[in-house]
C-alpha cells in the first residue's frame, strides 16, 4: 500500500498537500542550505488527525518531521524521506483570557498574529523576532525562541503556561491550563519546549500576556569597545528600574551591510553601536542625563516614530542583508556577559590568524549575552566558504566553550550543530537526554537524526 493510500484512508483530501509550489517551499530550508526529500507532505486540520498520523507512522515506523514557518536556521525541519507534517492549519486563536492574562492558540499561528490578538485585547505578547511575520508559535516553542525582549520577559520557555502535544505513539498530552503556578509533579511542558520536534508534535499552547508597555524611549549609542557597551548596559540596568526592554549590539560591519542593503545612511559611524529601548516612566526619563554624567556623550534619542522605526529596520535587516550578499558561516552563540569582551577579542584574534581576510559580522542581543557571530570570506558571492566551515566553527566554538558559553543560544541545534552538543554536555546529561528520547520515541520516528549527538 502506498503512503498516499495509507493516509487518505484516515485523513480528509485537503489534509494531503498536493500543491507543488507549497511542497517545494517547505522542502528547501530558509538558508537554502538543505534540500529535503519527503515521501508525503501532510497538513492536518485537527488534533485528532495528528493523532491518527502518529499512530500510522508508529505502526509502520515512518519518520515524521514537524514543520512550522520554516524560518529555523539550523536545518531542524529538514527531512530525508517520510512524512513532513505542516502545522499551518492549526491557526485558531481563542479569545484572550483577561483575568488570567493569557491566550490559547493553535501551534500554526504566526507569531505576529498572536502579538496582534494580544494588542487588540489591550495586552502584550513580548516574543519578538525579525522573522515574526513567518515563524509559527509551534516552531517558536520547539526552538525555545529568544529575540529582542528576552532581557525583560525571558525566552519562549518563560512565556508558555500550558501545551497540547501529540506523542510519537499518538497519545495526547493536553495541559492548556491558564494556571501560573502548578507544583503537582514534574512540569512536563518543559520537556517539549526547545526539543525541536524530536519528542512530539505541539498542536496548541496557552501563552502568558502582559500589560502593554508605556511609550518607549529609543537610544542609539556609539561605543569604542565591548567593555564600554557592557558598562552602558550596567548603568541602564541600574537606573532604569526594570524598564529596559532591549539592548542590541551592532558592529560597524553589520551596520554597513544592512545600511547599504536598505540604502539608508547609518545614523553614526563607530566601531560598535547599541540600539536599546526602555519604557518611559518618571524615573527612566532622567536616563539620558544620567548617561551624560557617566561620560556617554555619543548618544542619540529617537525624536519621532519614523526615526525609531528606521533604526530598528537597520537592526532587523542585518540577517536578510547578509543572505542577499552571499554565503557567510553563521553562529548563534551566547557567552556570560562578564566574559564577552574577552571572548570577542580572543575569537577575533584566532579567526584573523587562520583567515587574515575574513570579515566578522557581529550583532545580537547583548543584553542577554547572545550574539550572532558570522564570518564572510572574500569569495562570499559563491559557496566556497562552506569548505572552511568546520575549521571556522572549531575556532568560534572552542572560544565559546573556553568562555563557558553555548553553541546554540536561540536557534536550536538541528542538524547543523548536532556534533557539537557532545562537547557542551556531560556524559550524564547526554545519557539522560537520550533516555528521555528513547522513552517517548522508542522507534526513533520523531524528527530523527537531529539534536542528539
Ligand atoms: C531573519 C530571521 C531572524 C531571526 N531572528 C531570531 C531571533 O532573534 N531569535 C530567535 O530565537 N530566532 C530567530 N530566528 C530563527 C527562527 O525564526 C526561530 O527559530 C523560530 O522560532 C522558528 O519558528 P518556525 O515556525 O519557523 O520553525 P521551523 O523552522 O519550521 O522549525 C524549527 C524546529 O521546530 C520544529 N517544529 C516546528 N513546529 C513544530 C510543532 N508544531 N511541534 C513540534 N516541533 C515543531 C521543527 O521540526 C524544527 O526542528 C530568525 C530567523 C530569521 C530568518
Amino acid at each position: 500500500m502506498s503512503l498516499f493510500d495509507l493516509f487518505s484512508a484516515h485523513l480528509s483530501a485537503d489534509e494531503i498537500v498536493r500543491d507543488d509550489d507549497k511542497i517545494s517551499a517547505l522542502l528547501l530550508d530558509r538558508r537554502e542550505r538543505y534540500q529535503s526529500r519527503a515521501d508525503i507532505v501532510l497538513s492536518p486540520i485537527s488534533t485528532q488527525s495528528v493523532q491518527n498520523i502518529m499512530r500510522i507512522c508508529s505502526a509502520h515506523k515512518i519518520p515524521v518531521v514537524p514543520i512550522g514557518g520554516n524560518t529555523g536556521l539550523c536545518g531542524g525541519a529538514t527531512i530525508d524521506g517520510g512524512v513532513l507534517l505542516s502545522l499551518d492549519k492549526f491557526n485558531q486563536i481563542n479569545p484572550v483570557n483577561t483575568a488570567d492574562r493569557c491566550i490559547t492558540v493553535g501551534s500554526g499561528c504566526l507569531l505576529y498574529q498572536v502579538q496582534q490578538a494580544a494588542k487588540d485585547a489591550g495586552l502584550f505578547f513580548p516574543l519578538s523576532l525579525a522573522s515574526e511575520g513567518s515563524c509559527q508559535i509551534g516552531g517558536n516553542i520547539a526552538a525555545n525562541a529568544g529575540g529582542i525582549n528576552v532581557l525583560r520577559y525571558g525566552t519562549m520557555r518563560d512565556l508558555v503556561l500550558g501545551l497540547e502535544v501529540v506523542l510519537p505513539n499518538g497519545e495526547l498530552i493536553s495541559q492548556l491550563s491558564p494556571l501560573h503556578k502548578n507544583t503537582a509533579g514534574l512540569d512536563l511542558k518543559h520537556l517539549f519546549i526547545g526539543s525541536e520536534g524530536t519528542l512530539g508534535v505541539i498542536t496548541a499552547a496557552t501563552l502568558k500576556l502582559f500589560p502593554p508597555p508605556q511609550e518607549m524611549t529609543t537610544l542609539w549609542a556609539d561605543c569604542v569597545s565591548i567593555e564600554e557597551c557592557i558598562n552602558l548596559l550596567n548603568i541602564l540596568q541600574k537606573h532604569s528600574l526594570g524598564t529596559l526592554k532591549s539592548f542590541e549590539l551592532i558592529s560597524h560591519t553589520a551596520l554597513m551591510i544592512s545600511a547599504q542593503d536598505l540604502h539608508i545612511k547609518p545614523p553614526t559611524n563607530a566601531k560598535w553601536h547599541i540600539l536599546c529601548e526602555w519604557e518611559q516612566t518618571h524615573a527612566s526619563d532622567r536616563l539620558p542625563e544620567t548617561l551624560l554624567q557617566h561620560g556617554f556623550e555619543h548618544i542619540l534619542i529617537a525624536q519621532n516614530v519614523s526615526q525609531r522605526q528606521q533604526w530598528w529596520r537597520l537592526r532587523e535587516n542585518i540577517s536578510a542583508a547578509q543572505k542577499r550578499r552571499g554565503v557567510s558561516i553563521k553562529h548563534d552563540i551566547a557567552v556570560p556577559i562578564c566574559a564577552l569582551a574577552d571572548f570577542v577579542a580572543r575569537c577575533e584574534k584566532n579567526i584573523q590568524a587562520a583567515f587574515s581576510n575574513a570579515e566578522i559580522v557581529l550583532f545580537g542581543h547583548l543584553g542577554d549575552g547572545s550574539l550572532h557571530y558570522n564570518i564572510f570570506l572574500p569569495d562570499y558571492a559563491n559557496n566556497t566558504a562552506y569548505q572552511f566551515e568546520n575549521q571556522i566553527n572549531s575556532i568560534v566554538y572552542q572560544a565559546v566553550l573556553q568562555h563557558s558559553g553555548t553553541i546554540a543560544a536561540e536557534h536550536g541545534v538541528g542538524v547543523l550543530k548536532k556534533h557539537w552538543v557532545a562537547k557542551m554536555r556531560s556524559s550524564a546529561e547526554l545519557a539522560l537526554m537520550k533516555a528521555v528520547k528513547q522513552h517517548l520515541d522508542p522507534l526513533n520516528i520523531m524528527n530523527p537524526n537531529k539534536v542528539y549527538p
